[in-house]
């Protein structure tokens, strides 16, 4: 398993295997998170206790942002209807994770809501 962990460590998750290719998104949140995500399904991830973070949700509120109740580190975002089969962690989270090795794909969030890099 691969721990997912804030800077003060009150807030871990786990996933099952390191991600190949995370996203950053320029819709208002995420370019303010600065976060860049990598997607699992919601049953492979091991979320931290549930009052180690604290959620935000805005607008159609179809997903709560999770940050580190303690350090304010963003964790991960999950879907509150329950009928996506996808939720994201914040891979810059991850310890052991190799920059150079993985894709790091441009995701429209703010527009057209697809990837800026799909023809490539
Ligand atoms: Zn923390």
């Amino acid at each position: 398993m691969i721990t997912v962990v804030c800077h003060c460590r009150i807030a871990q998750l786990s996933v099952p295997t390191l991600p190949t290719e995370v996203t950053e998104c320029n819709c208002s949140i995420c370019r303010r998170l600065g976060a860049r995500w990598a997607y699992y399904s919601p049953t492979e991830v091991k979320l931290p206790e549930p009052s180690a973070t604290r959620p935000y949700v805005w607008g159609d509120r179809m997903l709560s942002f999770h940050r580190c109740r303690s350090c304010g580190v963003v964790t991960h975002w999950q879907s509150l209807d329950g009928t996506r089969d996808r939720m994201a962690i914040n891979a810059r989270l991850i310890d052991e994770l190799d920059w150079s090795k993985l894709r790091i794909r441009q995701f429209d969030g703010a527009a057209t809501w697809a990837y800026l890099d799909d023809e490539v």
